[in-house]
């Protein structure tokens, strides 16, 4: 390693004084604009200066959402269920499933208006469930000033269903069993959702109005 140079002490003539003073002048008019530009940019173009993580952050959290089941037909797959969907395969890896589905199909269900997706995975294989594990600690972990369940409620997800088991954001995520028929065993791996993970979305959610799609659409 190099040693620190001593700075030496000199006596400054007029001239050197006055070209100093000079200098301070320009200077300080440079940073000043510097600090202009960066504050028109931070201003004008968020998305342009702020990573996403920042942009979620400095909006509000929201609260748990609701239950606010299907009530329309209108499968188009919706900007925020997009957006999810590919930020969890690109993060954690699997494949996307299906988010619309038809109107003419049985039941009730988010997919019908594109606010639900599936993402592939497969319970029988250890590696699937322990990205689906890292996945539910990532969204149910809290944030850095407490909050439970905070990307889930910044995500707008309603509830979400893998492998016999449902977290219901109206009941703040707690998780219970979910038995599409009885015993649970005679159902087909997809009714028990043990061949995907399917996720829905509140209307918010799915429209990606909620805080952590801010940037991201
Ligand atoms: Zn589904």
């Amino acid at each position: 390693m190099l040693p620190h140079r001593r700075a030496v002490a000199r006596p400054l003539s007029p001239s050197s004084v006055a070209g100093a003073a000079v200098g301070s002048v320009a200077n300080a008019m440079l940073v000043s604009s510097a600090l202009l530009f960066a504050l028109v940019c931070v201003t004008v173009l968020p998305g342009a200066s702020l990573p996403d993580s920042e942009l979620t952050a400095a909006r509000p959290i929201e609260d748990y959402a609701r239950y606010d089941g299907q009530s329309t037909c209108a499968p188009a797959a919706k900007p925020g269920t997009k957006a999810l969907q590919s930020w969890m395969v690109r993060t954690y890896g699997g494949s996307k499933g299906p988010i619309s589905r038809p109107c003419n199909s049985g039941g009730q269900s988010e997919h019908k208006e594109g606010r639900a997706l599936d993402w592939t995975m497969d319970a029988a294989e250890a590696a699937d469930r322990t990205a689906v594990r890292r996945w539910l600690d990532d969204v149910f972990a809290a944030d850095g000033q407490g909050r439970p369940h905070a990307k889930a409620r910044r995500m707008g997800i309603m509830y979400i269903i893998w492998d016999d088991r449902i977290w219901r954001s109206y009941d703040e995520f707690a998780v219970g069993p979910y038995t599409p028929c009885k015993p649970v065993t005679d159902c087909s791996k997809t009714a028990r959702h043990r061949d995907h993970v399917h996720v829905s979305l509140s209307r918010a959610g799915g429209r990606g109005d909620t805080s952590w799609y801010a940037g991201r659409l």
